[in-house]
């Protein structure tokens, strides 16, 4: 008798626990949180939190234009079916075609609720001449200290939506913040030697405006924005224009734009494009820059040789 009220107590222990565990937000067959993200930036840093503790999904493939997409009917289920969305937010999947407000509309998902912008709490840089919502310039992440943000607006919506794995979300989260901090402080003196008439990042579009403040280089552009046409030749005539008042060496291209407007510019200037440089998609899995931190650390080499040149 007592032996069976010991193994009762067990049964009821293991259901107990159970019980539990299921009450918590967690509703995949496995007990992983199921997790969407916009593009391959945030997915990784997602993944250096998170680690093999929650199924995930990004949307936008590695080397595409994350400002206008078109979701697959496959990004629509897993939204549908997500415990927990990323988006960046301040004007990237929300311009241009706006196929993230649709998306989350059409899968009934409620913001700070279900989805959430990791750019959260950083302070906005707008398109020039600009100064309201949805005139934001998006590229936030590539100012580390950013990029930190964002890490850290996701482990905590991770722990809210899922405080079982609390304790690894934290630790994943610490590790991670101290290599890219490591890196922020690299990058804010490595560009001091670089004589002022060369320090210039040319680049397709208008994307470093939040690096360039942190770093202290100026940037020039083709377009400013992947939402508005893209190397026209307007927009080239004034790039070479600007470029003929420098001493600039470099040109560079992003990995995720059509290169041929920037070749023209090279051409018109005689400057070469020293690199392709990552933006708004780390690169292909095994390639140098395959994350976050890989391709920070990428483009702040390329872009110190290249200007040093
Ligand atoms: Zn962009």
């Amino acid at each position: 008798m007592k032996k069976l009220s010991i193994l009762a107590l067990a049964i009821f222990a293991i259901f107990g626990l159970a019980a539990c565990s299921s009450s918590s937000n967690k509703t995949t067959e496995h007990g992983k949180l199921k997790v969407v993200t916009t593009n391959s930036i945030i997915a990784d840093m997602t993944k250096n939190i998170a680690g093999d503790k929650i199924d995930l999904h990004s949307i936008v493939p590695v080397g595409q234009d994350p400002h206008e997409y078109e979701p697959l009917p496959e990004d629509v289920k897993k939204t549908s079916q997500a415990d927990l969305i990323f988006y960046n937010g301040i004007n990237l999947e929300t311009g241009g075609n706006a196929w993230f407000t649709k998306l989350v509309q059409n899968a009934k998902k409620t913001e700070n609720k279900d989805y959430f912008a990791v750019s959260d709490g950083i302070e906005v840089i707008y398109l020039e001449g600009q100064n309201e919502k949805g005139k934001e310039d998006p590229h936030a992440w590539l100012n580390l200290e950013n990029g930190m943000m964002y890490a850290q607006n996701i482990a905590k919506q991770l722990i809210a939506k899922d405080p079982d794995n609390k304790e690894t979300y934290e630790k994943n989260l610490a590790a991670y913040l101290e290599k890219l901090s490591t890196l922020d402080k690299e990058a804010k003196e490595k560009f001091n030697n670089i004589p002022a008439e060369k320090k210039m990042i040319v680049t397709s579009e208008g994307c470093f405006k939040y690096f360039s403040k942190a770093y202290q280089v100026p940037s020039a552009y083709i377009w400013e924005i992947n939402t508005e046409e893209e190397g026209t030749p307007d927009q080239i005539k004034s790039l070479v224009e600007k470029l003929r008042q420098t001493k600039v060496s470099s040109l560079f291209v992003e990995s995720s734009v059509d290169d041929r407007p920037m070749k023209t510019v090279s051409k018109d200037t005689n400057i070469p494009i020293y690199e392709k440089i990552f933006t708004d998609s780390i690169a292909e899995e095994g390639e140098e820059g395959d994350s976050y931190y890989a391709m920070m650390k990428w483009n702040l080499d390329k872009i110190a040789e290249g200007l040093a040149k």
